[in-house]
């Protein structure tokens, strides 16, 4: 698999994707961080609430109802008792010792700073560390360990009361922050969901545009239609559209005006040439009246070719869904009607979309050349997946290979057919060829191992 999507509608939303991961993961971090200062805040003044309270009402009770109410009070993990010394031999130290003890002195509005006393012992930090950080730390100095109550071990807590005993208080229970909620979890799920469909709807709508331009492009020259692109999509898109679109009016223009001038030319010499054929009357050398003639039939010849071909060029033939099979069988079967030797092999019947008269032309040109270079014309349809093949082979002397591509060049003829005995003008095989790639398809040449040529057409089905 590709690490990088391919597409950009891929690309779009694989960023997309990443970035909000990174957001949701940032978030959580942060959200994480921040429900844990809460639940540490509560936790502590759950603490100070208890001592608190404790101090309270053991200040007032006598001997007997203190050990009652110390009964009572004692919870799990606690450890309470009187004595007449503080189990903390230290003033606080760490932070969290600090801040326990400076919110008591508040609470029960003692005035002694010393009556208070608080040793913190960290669990979660490794011993050595917490022991470090609690040597390290110096009031006021950012705490480095995470000063939270649930990272607690152990905390002993020993207040003075107004008759001088000390109540320790110890306790080894503290609460564990709660895990992550599932409703989060599960809300932020839902959000990845959202943001990948939207993305990838927004993607797909971004990529369209440009998928048909490159369709559209790609397609452009193999249909007659050059039907504008509708300029849709984002700004960027529709510029390029309206730019392409723009490209292929001025082409189609330009080719248009293009095919008009040949025909004009072609058609407006016809005139000079019947002059030029009135005045050989004049030529009293049989044999160079007869020559000049001979050139002029050839100009002549040439110029309605090339009419033809340009007619056929600027006659907006569209594509239409035509039944080659039936198509190439008629014409063989015509020729055959003339006494030439031709057949037919493949499919009774295929139907394939395109310009039918102007394919006409191009097999006709490939056919008249077997025959007339050839002496038999052997026409094959070969329906492959995607493709198709038309095969048209003969029995002739074939072409030298080095002058196989040579010979689709306009009025280009292989010197042993520059007799002009076979009447031809040289356009034949260039004008097959324009047509056979205006259909999106390929036309070439192969000598055949046991002699002839074949003529092998390959055209998208
Ligand atoms: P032409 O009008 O001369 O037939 P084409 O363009 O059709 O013009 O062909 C160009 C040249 O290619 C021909 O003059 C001929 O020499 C050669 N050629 C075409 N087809 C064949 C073939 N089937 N066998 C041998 N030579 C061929």
């Amino acid at each position: 698999m590709r690490p990088w999507p391919d597409t950009l509608a891929g690309r779009t939303l694989a960023l997309l994707i990443g970035m909000t991961l990174l957001l949701i993961i940032g978030s959580a971090i942060l959200l994480h961080d921040e429900r844990n200062e809460r639940f540490d805040e509560r936790s502590r003044s759950h603490l100070l609430e208890r001592v608190g309270t404790l101090t309270r009402v053991l200040s007032d009770a006598d001997d007997g109802e203190r050990q009652r109410i110390i009964r009572h009070a004692v919870q799990r993990g606690d450890s309470i008792d009187l004595s007449d010394r503080p189990h903390v031999d230290r003033l606080p130290r760490h932070p969290l010792e600090h801040k326990i003890a400076r919110k008591l002195n508040r609470d029960l509005s003692l005035d002694d700073r010393s009556a208070v006393r608080v040793k913190a012992e960290f669990r979660n930090l490794d011993d050595k560390r917490s022991d470090r950080a609690r040597r390290d730390d110096v009031p006021g100095k950012s705490h480095r360990p995470r000063a939270r109550v649930h990272n607690l071990k152990c905390i002993t807590i020993a207040v003075r009361l107004w008759d001088g005993t000390w109540l320790n208080f110890r306790t080894k229970h503290f609460e564990n922050p709660p895990p992550w909620a599932g409703k989060t979890l599960q809300l932020l799920a839902l959000l990845l969901t959202l943001v990948v469909l939207s993305g990838l709807f927004i993607a797909r709508r971004m990529a369209r545009p440009m998928a048909q331009l490159a369709m559209a492009a790609e397609r452009f020259g193999l249909e007659q239609s050059h039907r504008p692109l509708a300029e849709k999509g984002p700004r960027e898109v529709r510029h390029t559209i309206r730019a392409f679109n723009q490209m292929q009016g001025r082409l189609h223009r330009h080719i248009t005006e293009r095919s008009q001038m040949l025909a004009a030319i072609a058609h407006d010499l016809r005139t000079p040439i019947t002059a030029l054929r009135l005045r050989t009357e004049y030529i009293e050398d049989p044999e160079i009246r007869d020559r000049t003639l001979a050139t002029l039939r050839e100009m002549e010849a040439i110029l309605s070719a090339t009419l033809g071909f340009a007619r056929d060029d600027a006659a907006d033939e569209t594509s239409r869904a035509t039944d080659l099979a039936a198509l190439l069988q008629s014409m063989v079967d015509d020729h055959a009607d003339l006494g030439h030797d031709t057949d037919y092999t493949g499919p009774d019947h295929l139907t394939v979309n395109c310009r039918p008269v102007a394919l006409k032309r191009a097999l006709n040109n490939l056919i008249d050349n077997a025959l007339k270079y050839g002496r038999r014309a052997h026409v094959r349809l070969l329906p492959n997946d995607g493709t198709l093949e038309i095969r048209i082979e003969d029995r002739g002397p074939g072409i030298p290979p080095e002058q196989l591509d040579a010979v689709f060049a306009p009025f280009y003829r292989v010197e042993t057919s520059r007799n002009r005995d076979t009447g031809g003008t040289g356009l034949g095989l260039a004008v097959a060829r324009t047509i056979v790639l205006a259909h999106g398809g390929q036309l070439h040449l192969e000598n055949l191992p046991t002699g002839g040529l074949s003529a092998i057409i390959r055209l998208p089905q």
